[in-house]
């Protein structure tokens, strides 16, 4: 049987393709890729020559059960996405299930990430965190949505889409009241930002953000509310004392 690989790819810049995917891309008899245009132009750049496999949200059910009769018959074939890890907000789940059922091995390469990205420079808790991906579009749904993840403890992760994102922020306040929030936009991109602060801020002053781009939203968790405060005062003054002494 072949092996299914899932490949990450850059979520805005080239060099963050890694050796390995690279390799692995030329190795593999197919490449399964959720826009093959999109992704014939990655592989051009990395002088990659492969059969390239159309999979993407709408067509799944046929071409997973195609793409496992490959792997059945021997070949080995990767999965990527647009950007990013295969799977994360993406199609690449399900491709997982089906390959795992049928008795598959599964190789997950890792790499650049979106979520993950914005995470570490945000300044929020990193030591428990919670990825809730693209909120309901229908505002009734995304309220329920986000009433159940006021309730979450540790840092909450989200991707939205730039049209969205005011409405968006509304909600987050109606529901959470005030957190530290940080706004990550077009990260490892030419115009890459973070806006650090809270929420109660940012809907008293939507034009503080730009909304073209890409976002990432990272929130303080049900927990941190309190203790954000008091981290940022006490703790990096003791730490610094203690290094200094
Ligand atoms: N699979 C991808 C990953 O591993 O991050 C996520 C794909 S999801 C369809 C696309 C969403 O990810 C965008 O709407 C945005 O919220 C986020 N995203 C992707 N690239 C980004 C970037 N360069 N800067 C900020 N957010 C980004």
């Amino acid at each position: 049987w072949g092996i299914l690989y899932l490949v990450p790819t850059p979520i805005g810049n080239l060099e963050d393709m890694t050796y390995r995917a690279v390799r692995i891309l030329g190795e593999v008899d197919a490449i399964a890729a959720e826009d093959t245009r999109h992704t014939g132009i990655l592989l051009k750049h990395f002088d990659i020559k492969k059969p390239l496999i159309s999979y993407h949200e709408h067509n799944k059910d046929e071409k997973g059960a195609y793409i496992i009769e490959l792997l059945l018959e021997g070949q080995s074939i990767a999965c990527v996405s647009d950007a990013g890890m295969p799977a994360i907000s993406d199609p690449g789940a399900d491709l997982v299930i089906k390959a795992i059922e049928a008795g598959i091995t599964v190789v997950p390469l890792p790499g650049a990430n979106a979520a993950l990205t914005a995470l570490i420079a945000s300044g929020l808790d990193t030591k428990s965190f919670a990825f809730a991906g693209f909120l309901p579009k229908r505002g009734k749904h995304r309220v329920e949505e986000l009433q159940r993840l006021s309730q979450v403890t540790g840092t909450l992760m989200f991707y939205e889409a730039p049209h969205r994102l005011q409405e968006v922020l509304q909600d987050m306040y109606e529901a959470f009241g005030n957190r530290s929030i940080t706004v990550a936009r077009e990260l490892t991109k030419k115009f890459e930002t973070f806006v650090r602060t809270d929420l109660e801020s940012l809907v008293n002053d939507l034009e503080q953000l730009t909304y073209k781009g890409e976002f990432v939203l990272i929130v303080g968790g049900a927990d941190t509310v309190e203790s954000d405060a008091s981290a940022v005062s006490d703790e990096p003054v003791s730490y610094v004392d203690a290094v200094q002494a």
